[in-house]
């Protein structure tokens, strides 16, 4: 028998997180962000629930190719752009849009052969300092790619380093709206976080936004990990079964480095996931778990294929009890991707991502 452990991907809540996110957005158009293998869903999975979107957004060539393998011939952007001449040949090829942020892309753009022009995004660093042409020079760039025979369309973009927190938007908008004011072609500016919390700001500035993390259930909100309140539905449940109980007396230790220490008799069950599953390895003592739908909390250090849990809130708990590290479980309870990861130190993005390779996955279509 495999070991008891399964992540689901509910196809049903893609569906809707998608309709979730056009609610905010009004009018523009999605990109559904399926990068890193849609966050670790898998694009194949993912596929069906999301084709609803106007198009996809990834940043892999390979990632590219799967989605045309799958029938799309909607738009596809490559959110880096091109990283050679030859992927050029590729976009070509499969009619890929992609990004532009720094001028040797214009130079190999300029320098490429195509029968067909290419849409590209002309992306401004407004104020994160990643990617993009800085503010005064974004001008120019626009007239450089406007002028190539190989370009068919320019849209202007950038993203926020902050739409998820405390210092919000306000100043990158302030600087990609002076620049672009009076340029001609399609914007896109926004992420989960910026089409969710600040949907009024933007209203009316996007032409396509490019939503991750919400499609996936998780919350837009860095200081409230809970997607509830935004009605966005877990897209990835983590679960495994307890395979061993201990009774521990007071003063008896569990794990590695024996970072749990009981003050009194207790119960514990052994799950099997542990962090070469995905499981992060800095969850501390008390991170949340589901037993059934009851809470419990992690005890002890995570090891590579095991950890532990307080039994003591469900004491008919034994070998064989489902336990939900995150997402939702059997019973319809949810455990938030998002609290694990702030009680771990990081964000669900990390924790959906790592799902790992051995980790059998189940497409279920909960209602
Ligand atoms: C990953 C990415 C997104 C999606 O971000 P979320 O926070 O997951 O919504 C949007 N735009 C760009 C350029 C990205 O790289």
């Amino acid at each position: 028998m495999p070991r008891p452990l399964k992540a689901t991907i509910h196809l049903q809540h893609l569906r809707h997180n998608l309709a979730r996110v056009r609610q905010f957005t009004g009018d523009a158009k999605v990109w559904a962000v399926v990068k890193a293998d849609a966050y670790g869903h898998g694009i194949e999975r993912v596929f069906d629930p999301l084709r609803a979107a106007d198009g996809f957004a990834l940043l892999d060539l390979a990632e590219a190719e799967r989605v045309r393998q799958l029938g799309w011939r909607g738009p596809i952007l490559l959110l880096e752009g091109c990283f050679e001449a030859r992927d050029l040949e590729l976009c070509s090829r499969l009619g890929l849009w992609h990004t532009v942020h720094c001028s040797e892309q214009i130079d190999m753009l300029a320098a490429h052969k195509t029968q067909l022009p290419h849409h590209v995004f002309l992306k401004m660093n407004s104020g994160m300092n990643r990617l993009g042409f800085a503010p005064e020079r974004y001008r120019a760039a626009w007239a450089r790619l406007q002028a190539l025979p190989q370009v068919q369309e320019v849209c202007l973009s950038t993203h926020f380093s902050d739409a998820d927190g405390p210092r919000g938007i306000a100043a990158q908008l302030a600087v990609f709206e002076r620049i672009t004011a009076d340029l001609p072609g399609e914007r896109s500016l926004s992420n989960s976080a910026a089409s969710l919390r600040h949907g009024t700001e933007l209203s009316g500035r996007n032409d396509w936004v490019r939503p991750g993390i919400a499609l996936y259930g998780s919350a837009p909100d860095a200081a409230s990990p809970d997607a509830r309140p935004w009605d966005l539905r877990p897209a990835m449940t983590l679960s495994a079964r307890i395979i061993a109980t201990q009774s521990l007396k007071a003063g008896d230790s569990v794990g590695y480095g024996s970072t749990f220490v009981a003050d009194r008799p207790m119960r514990i069950g052994v799950v099997a996931c542990g962090y070469a599953d995905g499981y992060p390895r800095h969850a501390p003592n008390g991170t949340p778990v589901l037993l059934g739908a009851q809470r419990s909390r992690l005890l002890g250090r995570v090891s590579m294929d095991m950890l532990t849990v307080d039994l003591s809130p469900v004491p008919d708990a034994g070998v064989g009890t489902e336990v939900t590290l995150w997402g939702q479980a059997a019973c319809g309870a949810v455990l938030s991707i998002d609290e694990v990861a702030a009680a771990a130190g990081t964000v669900g993005y990390e924790l959906m991502c790592a799902l790992a390779r051995r980790v059998p996955v189940q497409v279920g279509d909960l209602i």
